[in-house]
């Protein structure tokens, strides 16, 4: 049915190619370009079913990358490497003429600050060419973003009220890991909080503003108010929102280390002299980091993730929470990655097979909830990321 390349060789990578090439005959050609080619070796060796190409690539190189394009001849290229690039990957599809997708919105190297607006910004030029762009296409943003529009169309004529609730209840066995990225992930998670209420976006201090939630099958959780993507997508497309937050669970023992790692320096993003040689202390902290893609072995537990969402309904208020358990043992059998790579990498490809059937395809820049969530939804509960309901629950909120 179509051409696909996937740019970056990491964690989310890892599961969306082997999930691509179980959807064979929908991604009947398969590439997995990246910085360092042995890591696409790798992840292409496992699979048996179908030849996935390799090459490499800087994404940080426009040329490069259309030269790649028009080798490989994409249908849609899918942006797995890191939010960085996106603009760069952006810019090469529009040279070449193929479309795009990504999991997380464009963030400068320079600044931890990410922001939907240099990438709508490009919402003219893709439109013009025809071609789609689909912007933050893994759990959250992603699944989030299709559950509030499937909430929308189906449960509730107005929502008022969102939470989004994520909680990894996993265990890795090591004293200190991120589940994704670590760069990505600290700096994120350090930055300040924000929400909206009432039509204005509202500050916190780093994770100043706590309480324990309950999980399904998991129990309570101290959940953590943070700000995230999506929230400033979906408040624009779901206008009658007068608050949006976003929680994630942590525990004692990764919030101490995050602490220490601040406190001394570690998690700067500025360049320090180190012995006449210019280096970023969190890109450091990286390389002696364990690898997110490697934690899948020892990793128990599950991940539990959803929406929480007040309305109104023929007049009515009503609650809904809409959610998905994901095991990260169950994950490592399936592709040899533990459960938050799963449950970004399994919406990547949903998201893809969305466009190469013709489903999710109109030329402009959009966000996920801008189109129909009815065969996303029927694709997750396919697809390894079963979803249930629960209607008219207290939501603790
Ligand atoms: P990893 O760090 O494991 O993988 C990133 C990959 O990108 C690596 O293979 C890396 O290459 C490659 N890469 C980095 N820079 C370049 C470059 N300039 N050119 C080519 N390749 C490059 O990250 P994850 O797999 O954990 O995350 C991937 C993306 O998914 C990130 O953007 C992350 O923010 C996003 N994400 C989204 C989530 C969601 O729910 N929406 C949740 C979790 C992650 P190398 O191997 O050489 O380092």
């Amino acid at each position: 049915m179509g051409r696909v390349l996937v740019i970056g060789a990491g964690g989310v990578s890892t599961v969306a190619v082997k999930k691509m090439a179980m959807n064979a005959d929908v991604f009947t050609d398969i590439m997995l370009a990246s910085r360092t080619l042995s890591k696409c070796d790798q992840i292409a060796a496992d699979i048996n079913n179908i030849k996935v190409q390799t090459a490499q690539v800087d994404a940080d190189n426009v040329e490069e990358l259309v030269a790649l394009f028009n080798k490989f001849k994409p249908d849609l290229v899918v942006n797995l490497a890191l939010p960085y690039q996106d603009l760069h990957i952006m810019d090469a599809c529009l040279e070449y003429g193929v479309s795009y997708e990504d999991t997380a919105n464009y963030e400068p190297l320079e600044k931890a600050k990410y922001e939907y607006s240099w990438q709508w910004a490009y919402k003219d030029r893709f439109e013009k060419a025809g071609l789609t762009a689909i912007l933050g296409c893994g759990f959250d943003p992603g699944v989030t973003g299709v559950y509030t529009a499937y909430a929308a169309k189906h449960h509730f004529d107005e929502i008022n009220y969102l939470d989004i609730v994520d909680c990894n209840a996993g265990d890795h066995h090591k004293a200190f890991a991120t589940n994704f990225n670590p760069e990505i992930n600290i700096r994120e998670i350090t930055q300040r909080g924000k929400y909206f209420e009432e039509g204005v976006w509202k500050d916190t201090d780093p994770l100043s503003v706590h309480k324990p939630l309950n999980y399904p099958n998991v129990g309570p959780k101290e959940s953590y108010l943070m700000y995230h993507e999506e929230l400033e997508s979906l408040t624009k497309h779901f206008p009658t929102i007068k608050r949006a937050r976003f929680w994630m669970t942590f525990g004692q023992e990764y919030l101490t280390h995050l602490r220490v790692i601040q406190d001394i320096g570690m998690a700067r993003i500025d360049p320090i002299d180190y012995n006449g040689q210019k280096i970023v202390p969190i890109q450091f902290l990286k390389a002696v980091l364990p690898n997110p893609g490697d934690l899948g072995k020892n990793y128990t537990g599950e991940t539990s993730i959803g929406c929480r969402i007040r309305g109104m309904k023929d007049g009515k208020e009503q609650t809904y929470y809409v959610y998905n358990n994901c095991s990260h043992h169950a994950a490592y059998l399936e592709t040899g990655a533990q459960g938050v790579s799963y449950t970004t990498g399994v919406p990547a490809m949903i998201g893809a097979k969305m466009f190469m059937k013709n489903i999710w395809k109109k030329p402009g820049v959009w966000n996920v909830e801008e189109f129909d969530p009815d065969p996303f939804m029927k694709e997750l509960n396919e697809q390894g990321l079963p979803w249930h309901e629960q209607f008219n629950v207290d939501l603790e909120m």
